[in-house]
C-alpha cells in the first residue's frame, strides 16, 4: 500500500494541494512505499508567512523556557529511538544500528542546544568611557529555512532545526523528498514538547519549493546540506537575495594510511568508512592513500578479505548486516556506470561489486562492494564523489605527496590519517586544508559542542553548523553603547566619540 504524505504547518498535518507527487521508495525491494506531495510555491509561501506569525511570540518567549523544550524533546527523541531509527532505515535503506547513531547524532545537537541561554547571552564592557557601558546582545533572525538531503533523515534536520529554534527563530524545513517521514515525525515530537504550532513547519517538495523558499524575502537565512553543484546554487541565489547562507556540499575523503601505521586497524578502518551506509555519507572515506609500494601491497592484502566479507542486505535481516542498499535506482546505475569508467580508465578493480543480486530482493537497489587499486587523480572515479560502496587506492611514494594530493581535491571535508608517528600526525593536521581531520581516527564527525563543517567546495558560505557557530548564524548581534546624563558634561560632540 502507498502511504500518502502531508506537510506539517500550523501544528498540523496539511494535505498537498499542488497534484504533484514524488515518489518514496523501499530501496530493499525496489517498491513505491510512498508519495511526497511537492509543495507549490504559493503553499510555500503560506507556510512562511504564518511562521513569521508564530516567530513573534516564540522569540518573546524567555530562552531557559524556550530550552526546555529542548529537554522535552530530548527525553521524547529518546523515547522513541527505535521507532524513529525504523523510520530512517524504511526509506533510507541504512541498517537499524546505523540509523540509530542517526538518530543519536542528531540528539546531541538537541541536548547541545539545552545550554542555549548560555550562547545567547552576550556581552557586556562596564565603563567602556566614562560613565558608557556598552552590552551585545544576540536576538532571533526571524524565519529561517532548513533544506536538507537524503542520507541523514533525522541528524542534518536536527543540526538545523534545534540551533535555529532554541535560538529564537522560527523553521521553514525542507527535507528531501526522498526520505521525508521522519523530519515530519520529528515535528510532532516537537508539538509534544510544547514548541508553539507555527515555529516549526515542515514543507515537503523539489526545485519548485526550493526555488520559492530562496525568493521568498521573510526568510532571513538558509542552511543547505546536500549536493555541491546545488549547495553552490543555493548560496548563490540566497546571497544574491540578501540572506545569510551557509550550503555544505559534497566531499571525496582521504585517508592516508603511513608505513608505521597498523594496517589491521587501518583496514578494519577503511572498511568501515568506505563501505558503511553503503558509502552514503558526507564523511565516508572513498580514497585510500597508503604510503609506499609495501604499504600499498600490504593494505591491499588486507582489505580484499574484509571487503569480500561483508553482507548486505536489507535492514529487517538484522544484526549480521553491514550495510544496506542505495537510494534509488538511479544511484545504483550511476554507480555501476562509474565503476565501468574507472576498468576503462585502467584502474585495477581488485573487488568488482557490480553483479550483486540478493534472493528475494532481485529488485532492490543493492550494490557489492568494490576496491579499485592504482586509481590515479585524473581518472572520474576520483574526481566524482561516488557516493557509493567503491573504496579508491591512489599508491603515494611519500607522505608530501600524499599530504599534495588532500591539498589539491577540490573538495575538502573530512580526511584522516592513519600513523605511529605523532610528529607526523600533528604536521598533517597543521598543514591539511580540510575542515575535519581524523588521526587514527576514521570518521572524525566532530561532537555537538564542537562544529562541522568542511572547506573548499564542500562548503559555501560562512560559520559551522551546529555548536557555538550555530548560534552565531542563527542570530545577529546587536550593540548599544548607553550613558545616562546625571553627572556628565554638559553640551554636543560633533567628532567620533572616542573613548576616553
Ligand atoms: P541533493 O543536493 O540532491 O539534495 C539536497 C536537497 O536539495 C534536497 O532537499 C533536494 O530536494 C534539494 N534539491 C535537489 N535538487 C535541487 C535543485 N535543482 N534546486 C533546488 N533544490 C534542490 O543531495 P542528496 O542527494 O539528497 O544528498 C547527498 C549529497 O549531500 C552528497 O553530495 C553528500 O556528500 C552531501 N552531504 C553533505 C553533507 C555535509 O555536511 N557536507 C552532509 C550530508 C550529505
Amino acid at each position: 500500500m502507498t502511504d500518502e504524505l502531508h506537510h506539517w504547518i500550523d501544528g498540523a498535518r496539511v494535505t498537498g494541494r499542488s497534484g504533484r507527487t514524488s515518489e518514496v521508495f523501499n530501496p530493499a525491494t525496489g517498491e513505491v512505499q510512498a508519495l511526497t506531495p511537492l509543495a507549490t510555491g504559493a503553499e510555500i509561501d503560506d507556510a512562511i508567512a504564518r511562521a513569521a506569525r508564530a516567530q513573534t511570540g516564540w522569540a518573546a518567549t524567555n530562552p531557559q523556557r524556550r530550552a526546555r523544550v529542548m529537554m522535552r524533546f530530548a527525553a521524547l527523541i529518546e523515547r522513541d529511538m527505535d521507532a524513529l531509527a525504523e523510520l530512517v532505515s524504511r526509506e533510507h535503506g541504512k541498517t537499524l544500528p546505523d540509523a540509530r547513531g542517526d538518530v543519536q547524532r542528531g540528539l546531541e545537537v538537541v541536548e547541545f542546544c539545552m545550554g542555549a541561554p548560555h550562547m545567547l547571552k552576550g556581552e557586556f564592557t562596564d565603563d567602556g568611557g566614562p560613565g558608557i557601558d556598552l552590552w551585545s546582545m544576540r536576538q532571533p533572525l526571524g524565519v529561517v529555512a532548513g533544506i536538507t538531503p537524503f542520507n541523514f533523515p533525522a541528524m542534518i534536520p536536527l543540526w538545523k532545526l534545534a540551533p535555529a529554534l532554541s535560538a529564537g527563530n522560527a523553521m521553514v524545513l525542507k527535507p528531501s523528498e526522498r526520505c521525508p517521514s521522519t523530519a515530519l515525525r520529528l515535528a510532532e515530537l516537537l508539538q509534544e514538547a510544547g514548541l508553539p504550532d507555527g515555529v516549526l513547519q515542515v514543507v515537503n517538495g523539489d526545485k519548485e519549493a526550493v526555488d520559492a523558499i530562496l525568493d521568498n524575502d521573510t526568510v532571513q537565512a538558509v542552511g543547505f546540506v546536500g549536493s555541491t553543484p546545488i549547495a553552490q546554487y543555493i548560496y548563490g541565489r540566497a546571497a544574491a537575495a540578501g540572506k545569510r547562507a551557509q550550503c555544505f556540499g559534497g566531499a571525496k575523503n582521504h585517508m592516508i594510511v603511513m608505513p608505521d601505521a597498523d594496517l589491521d586497524k587501518a583496514a578494519d578502518a577503511l572498511v568501515g568508512a568506505g563501505f558503511g551506509a553503503a558509502g552514503e555519507r558526507c564523511m565516508a572515506i572513498s580514497v585510500a592513500v597508503p604510503v609506499g609500494a609495501e604499504t600499498a601491497d600490504r593494505l591491499v592484502e588486507k582489505l580484499v578479505p574484509r571487503i569480500e566479507r561483508l553482507k548486505v542486505g536489507p535492514y529487517t535481516a538484522g544484526a549480521d548486516v553491514d550495510y544496506g542498499p542505495v537510494i534509488t535506482a538511479a544511484a545504483r546505475d550511476r554507480i555501476a556506470r562509474l565503476v565501468q569508467s574507472g576498468v576503462d580508465a585502467g584502474a585495477e578493480l581488485v573487488v568488482d561489486g557490480r553483479d550483486f543480486s540478493l534472493q528475494g530482493y532481485e529488485n532492490g537497489f543493492f550494490v557489492g562492494p568494490s576496491f579499485f587499486d592504482r586509481v590515479r587523480p585524473e581518472m572520474e572515479i576520483y574526481r566524482e564523489e561516488i557516493f557509493g560502496p567503491v573504496l579508491s587506492q591512489v599508491r603515494a611514494e611519500s607522505y608530501d605527496e600524499a599530504l599534495n594530493l588532500v591539498c589539491d581535491n577540490p573538495y575538502g571535508n573530512g580526511c584522516a590519517i592513519f600513523t605511529a608517528d605523532g610528529d607526523v600526525a600533528r604536521d598533517f593536521a597543521h598543514n591539511v586544508n580540510v575542515g575535519m581531520v581524523g588521526i587514527n581516527f576514521p570518521i572524525p564527525v566532530p561532537l555537538s559542542y564542537h562544529t562541522f563543517g568542511g572547506w573548499k567546495k564542500s562548503a559555501f558560505g560562512d560559520l559551522n553548523q551546529y555548536g557555538p557557530d550555530a548560534f552565531r548564524f542563527y542570530t545577529r548581534t546587536k550593540t548599544v553603547t548607553a550613558r545616562w546624563f546625571s553627572g556628565i558634561k554638559e553640551g554636543g560632540e560633533f567628532a567620533f566619540k572616542q573613548m576616553e
